[in-house]
């Protein structure tokens, strides 16, 4: 029988539930469960796909091309097993679902209202991965602060769902801060209090209070808020600011998170928690024995968040390389020509990001013009690697005019060009080339040396893809095709031979990269950015 836990947040929003979540969960698969993290987001988008990455960061995509939450990208990297759609929900995928069933008549003639009909469609969801068999576990994180309005119909459902299953069955863990008031020189508890109260008035008492906090919650502290919120004061943890995420799922050990949620789910303890190859990936991030920096150019920078998957990928490289790696913020759109090696000459690397649209296009293209003249190591992915084949083309091949369609439809060379499948497409939800795709690579190519071997699968998102009636001329000039799709024949990597390090790919490797199995391009790429290191110094 499957056990649920619910992780809500009180008092502020960005308090870190999607790392407690990863966190607890890492804890639990290290005892030896099988458990799995989903996320309830409130608003009514039908998933983030249509969002603009500076309203709430990266779109992370599943391997069956769900278009999803960031959270579902530290899921991932904390446990290393694979999310689904099934793990994303908002209110607009239970509405449509609702909304759907209603117009085919399955309501029999009723009413269709919030209670039942749209909560019993949250719990048929929160049951889903549960139902599936494959979990002793199912942590679900629910968007938004509790007494947001848009998240009442998550919270009675909640209520609901914890009555149903019974105490033992399903728990609450509530995330709130404490607050530091400075000029009293205290940590103050009236604010949980507060957010346990609203809890309360919906009918849910938290079994777990999770605080966040930046000073030590004394054991007089934690005594007063047990008190004034019903909970054993084992119950109430202290989840200090960390100078990593990754350090959060050992100080939950220390503070006994797993064992507190175990004994309230009456489950067995099991073994102490296996983390030894997660304090080794620490140790190694903590203890560096050299520093590369790379250069990341995109337009979303003022938001890193736009980027999350690929700056905890450099992480994870970074840890594999023993290498400090120090990512810059780079803005494409302040990059010429005449500026590329003031704004770019330090680097040790460069990463040019994905993207969409034609802000900032140019100075990505004049980024890799200096890159590969100057032999610095260069990744490019998704939009940066059509950056790469454009930049090939214009100043390499001679192609006048080459450029991707998605920005000048009648280019005189549209060496990047729609998917003939997107070309009927008009709705924008959902319909780019999406997930998980296999790849063949050309033996005796970088891109054969890094992974070492000859089938891969990586996710994608994108609509445009490499113009194949430009392939020979590409190949004939020094730019290598060396992954292939097996079936569509689309171009998904790029290379160059004379260069140390030019790699593009199609894909998004950044969704892949976990704590236990860093993607081999990202350190790879680290790397040849430490090497480039060396001889600059030398
Ligand atoms: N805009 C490009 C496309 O749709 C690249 C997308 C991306 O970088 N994810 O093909």
């Amino acid at each position: 029988m499957t056990k649920y836990i619910f992780v809500t947040g009180g008092v502020t929003s960005s308090l870190g539930k999607g790392i407690i979540s990863a966190s607890l969960a890492k804890l639990l698969q290290a005892r030896g469960y099988r458990v799995t993290i989903q996320k309830f987001d409130p608003y009514i988008n039908i998933d983030p796909g249509t969002l603009n990455p500076y309203e709430h960061g990266e779109c992370f995509v599943t391997e069956d091309g769900a278009e999803t939450d960031l959270d579902l990208g530290h899921y991932e990297r904390f446990l290393n097993v694979p999310t689904s759609q099934a793990n994303n929900i908002t209110t607009g995928r239970i509405y449509q679902n609702v909304i759907n069933a209603e117009r085919q008549g399955a309501y029999l003639g009723k009413t269709v209202q919030v209670v039942p009909h749209i909560t019993d469609e949250i719990k048929r969801n929160m049951r889903m991965l549960g139902n599936s068999g494959d979990f002793d576990i199912v942590i679900t994180e629910l968007g938004g602060t509790v007494g947001d309005i848009e998240s009442l119909p998550f919270i009675e459902a909640v209520r609901q769902f914890k009555w149903e299953e019974g105490a033992n069955n399903a728990i609450v863990i509530h995330l709130t801060l404490i607050p530091f008031l400075a000029a009293a020189g205290e940590l103050k508890t009236k604010p949980t209090q507060h957010s346990v109260k609203a809890l309360l008035e919906y009918g849910i008492q938290p079994d777990i209070l999770v605080c966040r906090t930046e000073h030590p919650i004394s054991q007089d502290i934690r005594k007063k808020i047990a008190l004034f919120c019903n909970v054993n004061v084992n119950a109430v943890i202290e989840s200090r600011d960390a100078s990593t995420i990754y350090d959060v799922p050992l100080l939950m050990m220390k503070e006994q998170l797993d064992k507190t949620v175990l004994s309230k789910l009456k489950l067995a303890q099991k073994n102490e928690p296996d983390m030894e190859s997660w304090k080794e990936f620490l140790g190694r991030l903590k203890n560096p024995t050299s520093e590369v920096r790379i250069g990341l150019i995109g337009k979303y920078v003022e938001l890193p968040d736009a980027y999350k998957s690929i700056i905890e990928s450099f992480v994870h490289a970074g840890s594999k390389n023993e290498c400090k790696v120090k990512v810059e913020y780079i803005h494409s759109e302040g990059i010429y020509p005449d500026n590329a090696h003031e704004k770019l000459g330090h680097l040790d690397g460069v990463l040019v990001a994905p993207g969409f649209g034609s802000r900032g296009i140019e100075g990505k293209i004049d980024t890799i013009k200096y890159v590969r003249e100057n032999n610095v190591p260069f990744f490019g992915i998704c939009l940066g690697m059509q950056c790469a084949v454009i930049e090939y083309g214009r100043n390499v091949i001679g192609l006048e005019g080459a450029h991707t369609t998605e920005i000048e439809e009648n280019c005189a060379h549209p060496v990047i060009n729609m998917m003939e499948e997107q070309k009927q497409v008009t709705e924008k939800g959902g319909t780019m080339r999406l997930g998980s795709y296999p790849c063949d690579l050309k033996k005796g190519t970088k891109a054969y040396a890094i992974y070492g071997r000859t089938h891969i699968t990586e996710r994608h998102r994108h609509r445009y893809e490499f113009n194949s009636a430009y392939l020979q001329q590409y190949e004939d000039a020094g730019m290598v095709a060396s992954g292939i799709n097996p079936e569509s024949k689309l171009v998904e990597i790029i290379e160059l031979k004379n260069h140390p390090f030019f790699v593009g790919g199609q894909f998004h490797p950044e969704l892949k990269s976990t704590v236990a199995n860093p993607h081999p391009l990202f350190v790879k790429f680290v790397a040849a950015a430490k090497e480039h290191a060396k001889k600059v110094s030398n």
